[in-house]
């Protein structure tokens, strides 16, 4: 079986514990591979080759201009070797091939967008009320950089926080989520054959508390990228509150997708099939609540139910499958459970509710349909992270803003409206960090994405993320 260890200070590192511990695929359920289970030496031993290479190394002394060069090398290499990361990535992840091609491909451009940002950062001069005295602002990198992401999209949601961080002149030590390390660390090899100087990307694999929490502890990490459940995040949170650090939180959401009796109807079947069942529907920005206006819910339910028919599940490696298993034995539990949870509380299932036994390893779930929700049961309230959608009736608008902003979280929501007065007023009352107007899901490298309320902190993707990596230096002058 294949044996993964840490990459630390530009080379392979064995867990100082000399502990692995198995990762499965959740196609077959069978572990594949051996990663090396990390505690608070290997994190120490990471941090100080990071906090080396930000303050020794010859990372500190590129310009701006010489570190995005470096990243459009990365680029290239990612999309060079995108067949044998995104393999990877999906026994890890048991990702439709499809999807975490798309991805993979995607991370290029989001090194390449960066790459270009790198140097255009710019400082102001300010005019000050002292005579021959001016004052100018210098962006400097925050310094070393903890990166935690979760087992969706691990090669994706690093790249959110490394190529912004990276832009930013940090140096950064990543914590991969315990599902989903080997991908990261194939990718990190990368970092060497572009030409980064060793130290500036490291990865320590291995457990929440035991990796985890004592890299956010440690007193060399400036700041904590984080990407995972509220659970996590608030823990990360109170951990970095005591050492004054600062954070980005992406958490979890409970997006609305609001269908409006005057939208496109067909092509709001589309988004809603997308939004919710798209990665099996483990997905933050998931439409996990579909809001129908009462005048076409009962046709529009019965539309999406046969729709939803036809989705093919099984081996994701095929290029026909529409449909995954879900990544992890605990999250296959966690969504039968809510099954459960919801038909207790009365809801109704009104298509699928039922593990697939007979695929791959067995980790299937049906995409799930309940009716009759109301809005306070829990399992409109809470992240289910899987193909499991709640529909939810409403009147007018303002009813619709009101079940819309209903739960604890904002991380998306979606309207879909042929009105445009209608679509700007839905963009403005919902409060939810993304909005879509007849799609969902669209993202970008060039636009912020983040949360509201309790789904998270500060923002990723765009011009906005690098301003996370960068402190805010004000230099007087007098002559
Ligand atoms: P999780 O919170 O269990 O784990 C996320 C990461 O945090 C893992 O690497 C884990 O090992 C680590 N961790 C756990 N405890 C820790 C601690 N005390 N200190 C430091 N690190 C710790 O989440 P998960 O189950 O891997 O992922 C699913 C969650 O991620 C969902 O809630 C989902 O909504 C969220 N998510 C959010 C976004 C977003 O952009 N908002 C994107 C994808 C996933």
């Amino acid at each position: 079986m294949k044996q993964y260890d840490h990459y630390i200070d530009g080379r392979t590192a064995q867990p100082s514990s000399g502990a692995y511990f198995p990762t499965d695929n959740p196609y077959t359920g069978e572990a594949w591979a051996e990663v090396a289970r990390g505690n608070s030496e290997d994190v120490n031993e990471a941090v100080s080759a990071a906090k080396r290479a930000f303050s020794e190394g010859a990372w500190g002394r590129l310009t701006a201009s010489q570190r995005g060069a470096l990243m459009r090398r990365l680029a290239d290499l990612i999309v060079e070797h995108a067949p044998r990361l995104a393999q990877i990535e999906q026994r890890d992840n048991g990702k439709l091939v499809a999807e975490v091609n798309a991805q993979v491909k995607y991370m290029a451009e989001y090194f390449h967008y960066y790459a270009g940002l790198a140097d255009k950062v710019e400082s102001h001069v300010i005019p000050t009320d002292k005579a021959g005295v001016f004052a100018y602002t210098r962006y400097e990198p925050k310094g070393v950089v903890a990166i935690i992401t979760p087992w969706n999209s691990p090669l994706t949601l690093t790249s959110w926080k490394l190529a912004p961080a990276l832009a930013a002149g940090c140096t950064v030590v990543i914590k991969p989520s315990e599902f989903t390390s080997c991908a990261i660390l194939e990718f990190a090899e990368l970092f060497k054959l572009a030409g980064f100087p060793d130290g500036v990307v490291n990865v320590v694999t291995g457990f929440g508390e035991e990796v985890g929490s004592p890299l956010v502890n440690h007193g060399a990490v400036a700041h904590i990228g984080f990407t995972g459940g509220e659970a996590a995040g608030i823990r990360v949170y109170e951990q970095a509150a005591r050492g004054l650090k600062t954070v980005t939180l992406e958490l979890g959401g409970k997006s609305p997708n609001i269908i409006f009796d005057d939208a496109d109807l067909d092509q709001a079947i589309k988004g809603v099939v997308s939004g919710i069942f798209a990665a099996t529907g483990q997905s933050c920005q998931a439409g996990s609540r579909l809001l129908i206006q009462r005048s076409v819910h009962d046709a529009f339910v019965a539309r999406l139910i046969e729709f939803v028919r036809t989705i093919k599940l099984g081996d994701p490696t095929q290029p026909d499958t529409q449909m995954g298993p879900v990544a992890t034995r605990p999250q296959f539990e966690k969504v039968l459970k809510y099954i459960e949870i919801a038909k207790a509380e009365g809801a109704t299932c009104a298509f699928g509710g039922k593990p697939r036994s007979d695929l791959g390893g067995g980790q299937f779930v049906e995409p799930t349909i309940f009716t009759n929700v109301d809005n306070r049961m829990r399992i409109a309230q809470e992240e289910v992270f899987g193909p499991v959608l709640s529909v939810i009736p409403f009147e007018n608008e303002q009813d619709a803003i009101r079940i819309g902003n209903d739960v604890l979280y904002g991380l998306a929501a979606a309207v879909w409206t042929r009105d445009l007065q209608r679509a700007l007023l839905m963009s403005e009352k919902l409060k939810a960090g993304t909005v879509w107007i007849n799609n969902y899901r669209a993202t970008s490298f060039t636009s912020p994405f983040g949360g509201m309320k309790r789904s998270g902190i500060g923002r990723e993707s765009g011009i906005d993320a690098i301003r996370e990596y960068l402190d805010t230096k004000c230099v007087w002058m007098s002559a």
